[in-house]
């Protein structure tokens, strides 16, 4: 399969989910232009202050000076399943992504095994921009 490893990465990254209220487990790799990867998982919070796998991604890698990426893979299911479900960014995280990455910028999910990849522009038409 298409990002074998990377996609075993963001399997084992969303194992540390912390999900209690939706037990739906999300994992996510944020690969670097220079090759580096990040990985990121949901973590919830009973303030309603949760934070996307994706967006962990992004914060992990750009607190560590990173500004180029080609693309990220997000995985989700509910706890104790397989990340079966297409799992697709939400609102907020496509705006967040957005400001950090080009119009070739990739986000893939899997659905039952089959890796589909969008373009961030599919995603989020016509995106806000200063
Ligand atoms: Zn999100």
């Amino acid at each position: 399969m298409k990002y074998e490893n990377d996609i075993l990465e963001a399997k084992k990254a969303r194992l540390n989910s912390h999900s209690p209220y939706s037990n739906f487990q999300v994992g996510a790799l944020l690969k670097c232009k220079d090759g580096s990867s990040f990985t990121g998982c949901n973590v919830e919070n009973d303030g309603l202050q949760s934070i996307c796998a994706e967006r962990c991604a992004f914060v992990k890698a750009i607190s560590e000076g990173k500004k180029n990426f080609e693309y990220i893979i997000v995985l989700g299911g509910p706890k104790g399943s397989e990340p079966t479900e297409k799992c697709l960014p939400c609102g907020y995280c496509r705006q967040f992504m957005s400001e950090f990455v080009d119009e070739n910028f990739k986000i893939i999910v899997i659905d039952n095994n089959e890796v589909i990849e969008y373009k961030i522009a599919d995603l989020l038409p016509n995106s806000f921009r200063f």
